[in-house]
This record gives C-alpha cells, structure tokens and sequence, in this order.
C-alpha cells in the first residue's frame, strides 16, 4: 500500500494479540502514530449473551493487551459504547485518518462495519479491512464455480490445497500521539491472579505449546476419549483471537513436514479440526440465516415439543443418562465441555427429547467461555442433523452405547457425577438395571441420590423416526 497516514487507529475486535495480527502490523508500518482501541458493550445487538466465563477472559486478554502494548510503548485503549459516537470523540481530539480492523463473520458485526464504514466516508477516514479471524482468507476458499462450498469434504480438499502464508511477527515499536491519555476512560482492572506470562495471548501461546509438545502425538487416538486430556483446549483463545489460527496451521505443517511418512500424521487430523472451524465461519458468512432457520431449509418443518420439564433436566444434568449428566454438569461447573460429550448431549436434547436445537444452541452460548457464533451452530446443527454435513437424520446417538465406547471406565462420568464414583464400570453408563440392594452397596439410591432416566430411550427413538419420516419424503 502507497498511502501513509499521520494518524491511525488499530480496532481490536477478535484479534486480542500482537502477534501475527495484519492490521496492528499494517498500522504500524502505514502509519506515525497509532492508537489502539478496543470497544466494549457497544449496543450492538448480539444474537447470543456472553457467559461469565467468557467475560473474565475477555477482561484477562484485554489486561494482558494493554500490558504487552505498555511494552511496546503505548496502551490499549477500552472505551463503551456506540462505536461512530466513540470515533468521532476521539477524531475531535486526535484527528486520526484510517481505521484499521479485522473483518467478522456474525450479522451483527457485518452491520457494525457497514455502520462505521458509512461514518467513515462522511468523515473522510479511511476504513482498513484484514483478515486474519481464519486461516484461509473467505474469498480463496470457494467452488470453481465461485460459489461458497456446503459440504465440508470438498471444502477441505480446496482448503488444504491452499499455501499458508508466514504468519506475521510481532511490532516492537508502537508509537502512539503524545496525549493518548485524553481518550483513556478509566485504567483496565488487574484480574485476579493475573500475571502477563498466564493471560491473554501468553497463555494461548503456551497452551498451544503444551499441546504441540505433550499432546499432538496421541491427538487421533486420544481426542475422542473425554477421561482424557487429550485436546488442546485452545477454543476459547482462538475465538476472542489471543491465539492466530494461521500461527496454529503453520505450526501443524511444521511438525507435519519432519513427520514420518505413512498414515495419516497427527498433525494433520489436528488441522483438519482447525479446517472445521474456517468450514463453520464461512457457511455463516455466506448463509447467516443458519442463525434463525435450519441450514437445510426443508426441515424448517419438525414438530419440535420442547417440553420445558425435560429441557429443565437436560439443561441441570438430571437425565439419569450419566454421560449427558456429566457433560452438562461440566458446562455448568467449567465452561467448557469435551467435543464428543457436545455431540452426545445435543444428539440427546434434539433426537431423544425433541427439543428444537436453538434451545441447546443458547444455553451452550449462555455457559460456554469458548462459545462461538459460528461453531456452536454448526455443531448443533450437526447434531440435529438440520446442518450442512449433518448426521444423517436416522443416526441417533444412544447415550449408553457411547458413554461405554468412549468412557469405558467411567472416569469422565465419575469426575462430574461423584455420588457415582463406587459403581463398577460395567454398570456405570446404565445405573438403573442396578437391584435395589447392590445400589445400597454403590452407595447410590436410584430415584433419590441420582435421577432414574427421564425417558424411555427406545420409546423415543421410534417416535423420532416416525416423526421425521414425513420431512424425508
Ligand atoms: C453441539 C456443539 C457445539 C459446539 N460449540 C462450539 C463453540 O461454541 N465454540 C467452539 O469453539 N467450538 C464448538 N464446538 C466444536 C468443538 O466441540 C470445540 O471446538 C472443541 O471441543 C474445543 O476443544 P479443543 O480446543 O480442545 O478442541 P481440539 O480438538 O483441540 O480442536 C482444535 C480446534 O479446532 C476447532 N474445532 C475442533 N472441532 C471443531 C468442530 N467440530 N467444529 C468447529 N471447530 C472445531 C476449534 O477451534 C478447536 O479449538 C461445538 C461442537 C458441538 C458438537
């Protein structure tokens, strides 16, 4: 680019780190001076509220933000509220001359920019867009045809055939107008226990570490088993961008390239993972209706029930299913929840008790610290099989049959489920065929100290069948 600016701003958004970030980079070198600016509870009508926990990580990568910007020689700058208002106060102080920020995925965020564009032509500041929230940029990844890709195998073969670009590295230097201070609210709050090595983009960093280092090697055999630790636990930073997805890729094809040849590399299974979440970002850039309606159009019709007795149960973790109890509890207790348990407690709440998936969808968003627009619909729709690659919609998962595949032992279930702990394994996915007497033995009273299942799974099963039939046809 040819153009030099006096002044600009870098509009942090999902992109809370330094590294490999194209419009703090481009900033930097484009510009004097820059200001770095983040907006807070801008009134810009979210589909989704943000759980707690995903709050305190917002308030962690913004402090660690600032703490890192201080390094470099300058301060992250939070401000609240409507983001045009914002710019104008800051242009009357600090007359600035571009925008730089990175492009979104959501509606609501699509709405914002052409907001902020607007004001920005009448303001004559110029609006910098960049990538950066994916690995791929949206536009490379698209049918011969130039339509967008539906299914996620061949928008995987066009994917992967792409070349991940070098990520960028880091500013060093960031210098920023003399009286930035006259813009600062109020200074960002220390978090609790909070130290620059163990928040925001650090700690993303690290795990990304922790993970490539410990855990890569096992990812395919491992990542299925929810007793293990066997994922990088990377989602919630690579949703609020403390962690770069192409600094994630680069990495995997690093570690593919001094891999032995032979079957299908760790690495690779793991970056197909990360292919499925550029897959999800895209389908919602493309058809944001998934947001509202079913993917698949036709299926718009289903007789959801929605009963709000069994929703209620679902949503405490009182099923008497022990694998969903233990998944839901987890999101309760952790904000975060195992991908295969995700895929067994939404096949349960839309297939075995008919409940629409945007219920599961919201209350995922509303507990979730990793919750993402974009993956939580895929993933729900997949589960109720009204999605892109859905389930097929006969394929129902039975919580039992699942829970002994892939917690054999039963040591997921007993971490989130205690008062089950002295049950053997072999009963410990079907507790009710346990006689009364052995319950007192296991120290468990069906009914009493843990729900009897709420509904008959084979009653259900045919119902759901009979149900969907009609919009098969
Ligand atoms: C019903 C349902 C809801 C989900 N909601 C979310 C959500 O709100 N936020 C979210 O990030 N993921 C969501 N997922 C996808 C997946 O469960 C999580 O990304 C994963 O469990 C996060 O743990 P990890 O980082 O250790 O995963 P890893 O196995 O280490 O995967 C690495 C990364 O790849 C991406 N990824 C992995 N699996 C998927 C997938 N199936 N779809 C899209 N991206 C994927 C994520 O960014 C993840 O961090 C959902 C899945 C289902 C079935």
């Amino acid at each position: 680019m040819d153009e030099h600016f006096r002044i600009s701003i870098v509009w942090f958004r999902r992109d809370l780190r330094l590294h490999d970030n194209p419009s703090l980079w481009n900033a930097v070198q484009e510009s004097n001076d820059v200001i770095p600016i983040y907006i807070r509870d801008n009134p810009n009508s979210p589909p989704f509220t943000i759980s707690p926990g995903k709050r305190q990580l917002i308030e962690k990568c913004l402090w660690a933000l600032d703490q890192q910007l201080d390094a470099c020689g300058t301060r992250l700058v939070i401000l609240s509220g409507e983001p045009t208002d914002l710019f104008t106060m800051i242009k009357n102080i600090l007359p600035f001359e571009a925008i730089y920020y990175q492009e979104q995925v959501e509606p609501n965020e699509i709405a914002l920019e052409t907001r902020v564009s607007s004001w920005a032509r009448d303001n004559g500041v110029r609006m910098i867009p960049s990538d950066g929230l994916t690995v791929h940029r949206m536009r490379e990844v698209f049918k011969p045809s130039g339509a967008p890709y539906t299914v996620f195998s061949p928008y995987y073969r066009a994917w992967s055939g792409l070349h991940i670009s070098q990520p960028l590295p880091s500013p060093h230097n960031i210098s920023s107008p003399v009286n930035l201070a006259k813009i600062m609210e109020n200074d960002i709050p220390t978090p609790i226990n909070a130290s620059v090595n163990e928040a925001g983009e650090m700690a993303a960093l690290n795990t990304m570490d922790v993970f490539f280092e410990k855990k890569l090697e096992k990812y395919p055999s491992h990542r299925d088993h929810p007793g293990i630790e066997g994922t990088s636990r990377l989602s919630a930073f690579l949703n609020l961008g403390a962690v770069s997805p192409r600094v994630v890729a680069w990495r995997c094809l690093k570690e593919q390239n001094s891999a032995m040849g032979g079957a299908i590399s760790p690495a690779a299974v793991f970056l197909r993972q990360i292919a499925w979440r550029d897959f999800y970002y895209s389908i919602l850039r493309h058809f944001p209706h998934v947001l509202s309606s079913d993917f698949k159009e036709r299926r718009n019709t289903i007789p959801w029930e929605n009963d709000q007795t069994l929703i209620e149960a679902w949503r405490r973790g009182e099923t008497g299913y022990p694998i969903v109890d233990a998944g839901m509890r987890q999101l309760l207790q952790e904000g975060w929840m195992h991908n295969r348990v995700r895929m067994i407690t939404a096949s349960f709440l839309t297939k075995s008790l008919f409940t629409d998936w945007r219920v599961g969808e919201k209350h995922f968003m509303n507990h979730l610290t990793d919750g993402d627009i974009a993956c939580n619909n895929g993933g729900w729709q997949w589960a109720a099989s009204t999605g892109t690659d859905a389930q097929p919609w006969f394929r129902i998962f039975n919580p039992t049959l699942q829970g002994e595949k892939f917690d054999a032992d039963g040591t997921y279930v007993k971490r989130y489920l205690p008062e089950l702990n002295n049950i053997p394994s072999s009963l410990i996915h079907k507790p009710w065929v346990i006689p009364h007497d052995d319950q007192m033995k296991y120290g468990v009273i069906l009914g009493r100290t843990f729900p009897l299942p709420i509904v008959d799974l084979t009653l259900q099963r045919a119902r759901y069948l009979n149900m969907m039939r009609p919009s098969e046809k």
